[in-house]
């Protein structure tokens, strides 16, 4: 007979990581909050909230937030966005990225929600993300934002500071948003994705994340790997 052979268990690892990860996730969420300024929401309305999501991707917020406001007191609602002009609409939201795309979208948008659910922006992911342009980062943010409805947002923000503190391991938000819907409690589901948002501008940047002041750092694993003190180095070697 051949010696005995333990196979590996790549699953193995992930489980007890979530496991941990579960004990200590109200001490970082908590030290996240402590760091990080109150989220400014423009809108409540589903519907506003919903084109104001639309219209974020890659484009800076008070950006964003001035061509919702625009298109807001434009149009009032969503009946009154269905029957915009494009032509107008896209003048209303030029500045943000991808205008002559977003002003076709939050144009359909409005035409589906006033055709397909009565007026009413729909309470699931399944039906929000039949709206084009609509994926489960903005279903999630509409129902958490607008409605309450308890659903983790996985934007860039969220992504970069959980693959960071070693929440996931994956590159796929979708992914990081199971693994993340697995740890974090319930409760504290709908103000996850904003105060992440805060500290992820403030704190835990894309470039020159502030570890050395940072209230989390001993549960992160990019402190813990000393990444942050290599990257500054390497920062500083390629400028001098
Ligand atoms: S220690 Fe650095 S990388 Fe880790 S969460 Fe804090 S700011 Fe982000």
């Amino acid at each position: 007979m051949g010696k005995s052979h333990i196979p590996p268990d790549p699953g193995r690892k992930i489980i007890l990581k979530i496991e941990e990860a579960r004990k200590l996730i109200r001490n970082i969420y908590e030290g996240i909050r402590s760091q990080s300024p109150p989220h400014h929401f423009e809108f409540s309305d589903p519907f506003w909230v919903l084109i104001t999501t639309i219209l974020s991707h890659r484009t800076k917020d008070e950006v964003t937030d001035a061509a919702s406001r625009g298109l807001f007191e434009r149009y009032h609602d969503a009946e009154g966005l269905s029957g915009a002009e494009y032509d107008e609409v896209r003048s209303i939201i030029s500045r943000v990225g991808f205008s002559s795309v977003k002003a076709t979208r939050v144009i359909e948008a409005a035409r589906i929600v006033m055709n397909d659910f009565m007026g009413t922006v729909p309470d699931s992911v399944e039906q929000l993300t039949t709206i084009p342009g609509v994926g489960r980062k903005t279903a999630n943010v509409v129902l958490a934002d607008s409605m309450g409805i308890p659903a983790i947002a996985v934007d860039t923000h969220v992504q970069r500071i959980a693959r960071r503190i070693g929440l996931s391991p994956f590159e796929d938000p979708y992914k990081t948003e199971e693994r993340l819907v697995k740890i974090v409690p319930r409760e504290i589901w709908v103000g996850f994705n904003p105060t992440l948002v805060e500290f992820g501008k403030h704190v835990c940047r894309p470039v020159g994340p502030l570890c050395s002041t940072c209230s989390i750092s001993e549960y992160c694993e990019f402190y813990r790997n000393g990444s942050s003190r290599q990257k500054h180095a390497k920062q500083k070697q390629n400028k001098s």
